[in-house]
């Protein structure tokens, strides 16, 4: 499926209404976690369907006492990074 462009493909409104597969992979662990529609719901009721996820990392949440980041991924044929090489680099990963 297609997905237009970086810049939208994230955002959780459109990754609603496509139902575009979006997970998590962890920097310092193994830890892979894929949403499901009602988890990415429940996330859009809180920070608004309008929020994109393109260059956002967390804390992870995937193991307890993990240091490592997660960040996202998001269905396209493959897991496709939801972020520029330039923020990797400024990530320092
Ligand atoms: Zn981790």
């Amino acid at each position: 499926m297609p997905y237009g462009s970086l810049d939208t493909v994230g955002i959780l409104d459109n990754v609603l209404r496509t139902g575009r597969g979006i997970q998590v992979e962890c920097t310092g662990c193994p830890g892979l976690h894929r949403f499901t529609h009602d988890e990415i719901a429940a996330l859009a009721d809180k920070v608004g369907r309008d929020y994109n996820l393109l260059n956002r990392r967390c804390k992870c949440r995937l193991t307890p006492g993990c240091e490592g980041w997660n960040r996202f991924f998001f269905l396209s044929g493959v897991y496709r990074p939801l972020f520029t090489p330039e923020h990797s680099v400024r990530w320092g990963r």
